[in-house]
């Protein structure tokens, strides 16, 4: 219920704006907007999409500025590997896991003995996508979609595409049209598909005749796995495993760059747990802190969990808490940093400290925004440190934080 009413609270407010923006000046731009609007819904319409849908989807007044203003965002600096990894895969996201997979056994083991995909993989996902469900996002589809068609600039065939998508699933009765709230950018439900490839590849795991994504964790469970089988995945085979290489390895890398493991071997890379490296299969190397950092060779099947969001430090933070929830222990190389990244119970705890020294960044809610992160720059130049706001340790521990 809870993000029903902020959006129909959301959407009164977007209302009222654009009626008192009306009201002080006649803006082209609104103008624009509405005959945007209206285009869309002839063309749902004709795209085949119920009227009935359109008109109950589509009656937006103004655009979602919110989703605008997060389209434009530019990351400020690119986070050090150590920060994603810490913040995605800390032990409370392990302990959450480990006892949502006890809950969800049968649903799991289903899934992976029809798709043929490792279950800790696919609570992996989930876990990394939304923490288990609870953060699948609060913007309404509807109007997230409609305002980048008509405002966004870039890629409006794409978004219209995904827009029309999403109210085809409402259309054939596999969501109601308040389920639709996910991502600025339309990736919804427990395991954040974005409304295309939910059409391709959602499964009804739990044989109610709907694929609620966003209700039934077996079906997003299922419809997961389903997605990294089409992607490639080979069962029984691994994703990753953690090596060294030796110092000063000057040898190939990459995810592409793959080579049969006797060959890993040759080049003098050995697995980190100390047992000889053997098996089938080839795999590439990534070294994403360089040689001195952990290594990772990395096979076909992460492959298929690169797929999912096209980014190698994403996809190692899936397979490294795969293998977490797999009970094998936290990276045996420690990140070649003096400054390592901090868990979301720290960054919370970093939040509170900041408050208890009279910065006023606003409620502690373990999220690093700019207000922060300027509290953070301060701290920094109080300690003589370059000024880079990040959330570290030594800054932590210099705020008394353990
Ligand atoms: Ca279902």
């Amino acid at each position: 219920m809870g993000r029903i009413d902020r959006g129909a609270v959301r959407q009164w407010l977007a209302a009222v704006i654009a009626v008192s923006a009306a009201g002080l000046v006649a803006t082209p731009a609104r103008a624009n907007f509405s005959a945007c609007m209206a285009g869309l819904r002839n063309a749902a319409v004709e795209a085949g999409i119920s009227r009935a849908v359109v008109s109950r989807a589509l009656d937006i007044a103004a655009p979602d500025e919110k989703v605008l203003r997060l389209s434009k965002v530019q990351p400020e600096f690119k986070t050090p590997i150590w920060d994603y990894l810490g913040f995605l895969v800390d032990e409370q996201r392990v302990a959450d896991g480990q006892a949502m997979m006890r809950r969800h056994d049968a649903t799991l083991r289903a899934a992976e003995r029809r798709f043929g995909v490792d279950r800790h993989v696919i609570a992996a996902v989930w876990g990394v996508e939304t923490d288990f469900g609870r953060e699948a996002g609060d913007n309404f589809l509807p109007h997230a979609l409609a305002t980048l068609v008509c405002e966004g600039g870039r890629r409006r065939d794409f978004w219209r595409g995904e827009l029309f998508a999403a109210l085809k699933l409402v259309d054939r009765g596999d969501l109601e049209l308040n389920k639709l709230y996910g991502s600025w950018a339309g990736a919804f439900g427990q395991t954040q598909f974005i409304p295309s490839t939910y059409q391709r590849l959602a499964v009804d795991f739990d044989g109610d005749g709907r694929r609620d994504l966003v209700s039934s964790v077996p079906d997003a469970l299922g419809s997961t796995a389903n997605y990294l089988k089409r992607a490639g995945w080979r069962e029984g085979e691994p994703w990753m495993i953690e090596v060294k290489v030796p110092r000063g390895y000057k040898g190939p890398t990459g995810r592409r760059n793959k080579a049969a493991i006797a060959e890993w071997s040759q080049r003098g890379v050995t697995r980190a747990d100390g047992r000889p490296l053997a098996g089938g299969g080839q795999a590439g190397l990534l070294l994403p802190a360089g040689s001195n950092g952990p290594g990772f060779l990395v096979f076909r099947n992460f492959d298929a969990i690169y797929s999912y969001n096209q980014a190698e430090s994403y996809a190692l933070a899936i397979s490294h808490l795969a293998d977490r929830l797999a009970g094998y222990p936290p990276l045996r190389t420690p990140w070649p940093t003096d400054d390592p990244g901090l868990t979301r119970a720290q960054r919370l705890q970093l939040q509170k400290l900041l408050l208890a020294k009279g910065y006023d960044i606003g409620e502690a809610d373990g999220k690093i925004g700019p207000v922060t992160r300027d509290a953070i720059k301060d701290v920094e130049r109080q300690l003589g440190m370059p000024e880079s706001g990040r959330a570290g340790s030594k800054v932590y521990r210099a705020l008394g934080g353990r």
